[in-house]
């Protein structure tokens, strides 16, 4: 099993819950890391930039840096270089957000915009909503970095970027395109920019809805971890399985 050059890793639920590490998880990476593999980490937040993001690994205790970090971000501003070129954006979202566009050539516009793209954010108003709605009634293409509904913090489920993406739906009739999991565009993100192989890369993940089916996708080998959203007896559900499912990642090395 250990035998991939890639390993693209979910984050929460899978190497860690919440603000404490899962132990098997670090243990892999870590012994993944002597084999000489890659190792990267997924996540739909779009609202952290990769030092960022890397940063709240190391106070978890799992060494990251951050070209390892793939975000729903960093894929939304490859994904409209690499099928339309720079874009003039107005976008709604938080510092990882708007560093991914501009890293990538983009403009950030106030108004107007041949391009929306809507991540995650904590400021989000009236005002900035009606900005992306009459954008995208004027034709500009509509783009939400993932489509999460809702999440978990502190206080239960509170609002996620995909109920956000879904008011602009809902007001303009236009769907948009939602970059992130269980999309398989970060994938193929991490295989354009680090040149590997599909056979060569297996993504790791607690939820099959997101994680799995971004893999199964994209036509990757996945390996479902019991240690978040989606409990192991509930994958008979689905008609694909993954590659494999373990209990905890220490399954992989014990
Ligand atoms: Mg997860």
């Amino acid at each position: 099993m250990r035998d991939y050059r890639a390993w693209c890793f979910d984050l929460d639920g899978t190497v860690y819950r919440g603000e404490s590490a899962i132990p098997e998880a670090v243990g892999l990476i870590e012994l993944l890391r002597k084999e000489g593999r890659q190792v990267f980490y997924m996540t739909n937040n779009s609202a952290l930039t990769p030092d960022q993001q890397a940063e709240k690994l190391g106070r978890m205790g799992i060494a990251a840096g951050p070209e390892e970090i793939m975000t729903s971000s960093i894929t939304t501003a490859g994904y409209l270089l690499n099928e339309f070129g720079k874009q003039d954006v107005f976008m709604i979202g938080e510092d990882g957000l708007r560093q991914a566009l501009e890293l990538a050539g983009h403009r950030i516009v106030t108004a107007g915009g041949e391009t929306v793209v809507i991540g995650i954010d904590r400021d989000i108003s009236y005002a900035k909503l009606a900005s992306a709605c009459l954008a995208v009634s004027g034709g500009a293409r509509f783009i939400a970095t993932n489509g999460d509904r809702a999440f978990p913090n502190e206080r239960g489920l509170v609002p996620g970027n995909g109920a956000f993406a879904g008011l602009i739906e809902l007001t303009t009739g236009v769907k948009p395109t939602i970059i992130g999991k269980p999309a398989g565009h970060m994938l193929s993100e991490i295989a354009k920019i680090h040149g590997v192989k599909k056979k060569e890369m297996v993504l790791v993940g607690d939820n099959y809805e997101t994680d799995i089916a971004a893999g199964l996708r994209f036509g990757i080998d996945t390996i479902h971890v019991d240690t978040g959203v989606t409990r192991t007896e509930d994958l008979v559900r689905y008609p694909e399985q993954p590659t494999v499912s373990v209990r905890t990642l220490g399954e992989l090395y014990e």
